[in-house]
């Protein structure tokens, strides 16, 4: 029995005393109730209240004594848990003081005892703003109840943080010291678990939707299993697009696609499932009924893994399947083709491969690839190894940058045959491309080029070889037989005359060369042939739009294995040359007639002014004043005799009417004279004979005095700067040789080969020194008609030594 149920039969224990004492004073008013019924009565009614009394001490007794032993326990525990400072517990007033608390409170709060004693902790100042209002309300459930629900507030700690704690409080009655005991527990430990684990569930549930969404759009087919029947729980996008449709969760594959799902998918998942040990496989083919309940076949690479519970127990599979059927259509479409060119490049005579789209691996190899090398299948076989050490490099080259750019390439490179040997091959690749231009495979060709590749020297001398250079050259070129038969023209030759190839062959070339003045090319062509001999010659060819040109035509006799087989010739088109030199001709022969006709007529008047100049010239005294101007008169007089004798001499040489009065004289004697008639009249030179060779020439010894003449007079003239001049001449073998030497201007090797033409002069030296360019010309001729020779050996700025030759008939005098 508890405290409430004794007040409650204390209550009506008053009642009942109070009902029998009411009775008991009705009873007296009652005046004619008997004294024996009046006893009874109220022996029955104290009976009961006896027994009640006894019955209710009894039970208050015990209550008492349990409530006695009840607080007297609390107080013990209480004490005990106040001091163990498990919990923080404090007391305080109603208006927000703190009078006591334990240990345990001030550490929660980070106070001291001192503080506490001081008076300056309010459990008010210690509740931050936003937890006020439920403080307060748990104030007056307190006054209100006695006590208050615990609840969860903060504390502000004297640090300035907050500490979360669970309080609870129960009012004191009639203690002295406060209004409230309050126990209070540190649950900031607890919070921040809580944040914790609240932060932690927004990231999983978070990642978990990252993970659903990117599997939901996966581009491969994605879906989870549960439970022992493995029914679906997710399937993907992917899944439920390629199916058209939706209603996977909760039903198992079988009930989806009964007609679909075979016995082997089954047992895969479900091996999955009992064992844990995932599962994957290659190009697996499944069947898929279509749009249109076509039955097709789809390929998927795929890999089941087993899915945990939250006890780390398999409770289900994932799925994940990619789809390859492309890869494998394509394949077998490659396998079919890759078939079908076997079969037939193995008929091929030539060596046929196939390799991947890298370049890297042998697909195939027809027989005669494999025969070559001693072959009988490609495995484990490198083609690279075949290839000559030298060749390598430039093969790695050329085969990896046609890989790189997917281009066709052709490579020639020596190819080692089962023998050892090397030979050469054309390697030629082609890349296969697929409708996204990208390279399926390689496919190409060894053909085998050594013979011709040996011939390649050969072939130079070849009639191919001469064709293809006869036709490079800018003339035209041709060819005969022995007979003089055209058997070949270039094309120069068909584009100049514009005559076919067949029209030219054989006699057909004389077409383009008109009538006329052909006869003396004719014999000079029918005498080459005759005598087998080289032709030169110049004639005029009709050229394709009909004008007639002058061309320059030469051929030499070739042989075949050591017999003349005919002439190769070459025509080049000189007509411009031709009509400069016709012009140059005509010019010259007008100027010689002038020159002839001129030196004729000049000659006669000076023969006769040379004799008045004698005549005066005697007349008069070396001392006369006159006597002078006679002289260089008569000096220059001779010049003007030497000029127009030259003139007359050239106009003769070219008529061929220069006579020679051939008689037998003393070398020697003739040079001494001649010398020093020159020395006479060139102070400025000292005229030195080093060396003279006493012989006797048969000759004109006019003409040859008129060539050392000559020689003595240039070496002066074109030695300004110099002081002496040196003849010398000496006997070589039957010849004498007579040597001129000056330390002079000199001349070019270029001018050297022109010095002795009609006219000739050196540009620079023509405007400083008179001439007329006639006398090495005269020379020339006069030399050669007494069978001599003529040559100049000199060095610009050193000087020149012009030497002459002539034959000796008879022996020293
Ligand atoms: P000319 O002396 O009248 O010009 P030549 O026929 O004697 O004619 O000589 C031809 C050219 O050869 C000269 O103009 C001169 O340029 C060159 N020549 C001749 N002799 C010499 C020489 N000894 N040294 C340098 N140049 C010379």
């Amino acid at each position: 029995m508890n405290e409430k149920k004794v007040y409650h039969a204390l209550e009506i224990a008053s009642i009942a005393l109070l009902f029998i004492i009411s009775i008991t004073v009705i009873l007296f008013f009652i005046e004619n109730i008997d004294l024996i019924t009046f006893k009874i009565i109220i022996a029955i009614l104290l009976t009961a209240a006896i027994l009640f009394f006894l019955l209710l001490r009894k039970n208050i007794s015990i209550t008492i004594q349990n409530a006695k032993y009840k607080f007297k326990n609390a107080e013990q525990k209480f004490g005990r848990i106040y001091d163990a400072n498990v919990l923080g517990i404090l007391i305080s007033d109603f208006n927000g003081l703190i009078v006591d608390a334990n240990d345990a409170f001030l550490d929660i709060i980070g106070y001291t005892r001192e503080e506490l004693e001081q008076g300056f902790i309010r459990w008010d100042q210690l509740t931050p703003p936003e937890f006020k209002e439920e403080s307060l309300q748990a104030l007056q459930q307190l006054k209100a109840k006695g006590e208050c629900v615990p609840f969860e507030k903060q504390y502000y700690h004297k640090d300035g943080s907050k500490v979360w704690v669970l309080l609870g409080s129960a009012r004191l009655l009639n203690d002295k010291r406060g209004d409230a005991i309050t126990y209070v527990i540190d649950i900031s430990a607890k919070k921040e678990v809580d944040a914790k684990t609240k932060q932690f569930n927004t990231i999983i549930k978070r990642q978990q939707e990252e993970f659903k969404s990117v599997f939901m759009n996966a581009p491969a087919y994605i879906s989870i299993r549960r439970g022992p029947e493995l029914r679906y729980t997710f399937v993907n996008k992917a899944i439920t697009d390629f199916t058209h449709r939706d209603d996977y969760i909760g039903k198992t594959p079988e009930e989806l696609f009964p007609d679909l799902v075979s016995e082997e998918d089954k047992e895969i998942s479900e091996k999955v499932y009992r064992s844990g040990i995932a599962a994957k496989g290659k190009r697996h083919k499944a069947r898929y009924k279509n749009e249109a309940g076509e039955m097709v076949n789809i390929y998927l690479d795929y890999l089941i893994t087993p899915v945990y519970d939250y006890e780390g127990k398999v409770d289900g599979i994932a799925t994940f399947g990619f789809d390859v059927t492309d890869l494998v259509l394509a394949n077998q479409e490659m396998e079919i083709s890759k078939d079908r060119f076997a079969s037939m490049a193995d008929t091929m005579p030539e060596k046929v491969w196939m390799t991947s789209a890298n370049g890297r691996d042998i697909i195939y190899v027809n027989k005669l690839w494999l025969a070559y090398v001693g072959k009988s299948s490609s495995n484990g076989w490198s083609w690279f190894d075949t290839v000559h050490p030298e060749d390598k490099a430039i093969v790695q080259i050329l085969w990896s940058q046609a890989m790189k750019y997917d281009q066709n390439f052709t490579i020639e490179a020596r190819l080692q045959n089962a023998k050892g040997e090397y030979r050469w091959h054309l390697i030629k690749g082609v890349p296969l491309k697929n409708k996204e231009n990208e390279v399926l495979v390689w496919v190409g060709s060894n053909s085998d080029i050594h013979d011709q590749k040996q011939q390649l020297k050969q072939l130079k001398d070849s009639e191919e070889y001469f064709k293809t250079l006869a036709d490079e050259t800018p003339f035209m070129v041709w060819k005969s037989d022995a007979m003089g038969n055209f058997v070949y023209v270039n094309k120069q030759w068909t584009a100049f005359t514009g005559l076919g190839i067949t029209e030219s062959l054989g006699s057909g070339f004389r077409t383009a060369i008109p009538p006329g003045d052909d006869e003396e090319r004719k014999a000079a062509w029918a005498n080459a042939i005759a005598t087998k001999t080289s032709y030169q010659n110049k004639f005029q060819l009709r050229r394709a739009d009909g004008a007639l040109r002058w061309v320059y035509a030469q051929a030499n006799p070739y042989d075949i294995d050591g017999d003349f087989a005919g002439f190769i010739g070459s025509i080049i088109d000189i007509t411009e040359q031709e009509l400069v030199q016709q012009a140059e001709k005509e010019l010259s022969a007008k100027k010689d007639e002038f020159l002839s006709i001129a030196s004729h007529e000049l000659k006669t008047p000076l023969t006769s002014v040379k004799a008045f100049i004698q005549l005066i010239e005697k007349s008069l005294n070396e001392d006369d004043k006159a006597y002078q101007f006679v002289l260089k008169a008569s000096k220059n007089l001779k010049r003007l005799e030497i000029l127009i004798a030259d003139l007359l001499d050239v106009s003769k040489i070219n008529a061929g009417k220069l006579t020679y009065h051939i008689k037998e004289f003393d070398f020697h004697q003739m040079l001494e004279e001649s010398i020093a008639s020159i020395q006479n009249i060139s102070p400025t030179h000292q005229i030195n004979l080093l060396e003279s060779a006493r012989v006797n020439i048969n000759g004109d010894k006019f003409r040859i005095e008129q060539v050392i003449y000559n020689f003595l007079s240039n070496a002066i003239k074109y030695s300004p700067n110099a002081k002496e001049v040196n003849v010398s001449t000496k006997v070589q073998g039957n010849q004498l040789i007579v040597a001129v030497q000056d330390y002079g201007i000199g001349i070019s090797d270029a001018n050297i080969l022109h010095i002795s033409d009609r006219y000739f002069r050196v540009d620079k030296t023509a405007m400083i020194f008179q001439g007329l360019g006639l006398g090495l010309f005269i020379s020339k001729e006069i030399i050669n008609r007494h069978d001599g020779d003529f040559w100049i050996e000199s060095e610009i700025g050193n000087g020149s030594t012009f030497y002459f030759s002539l034959p000796l008939q008879t022996q020293h005098p």
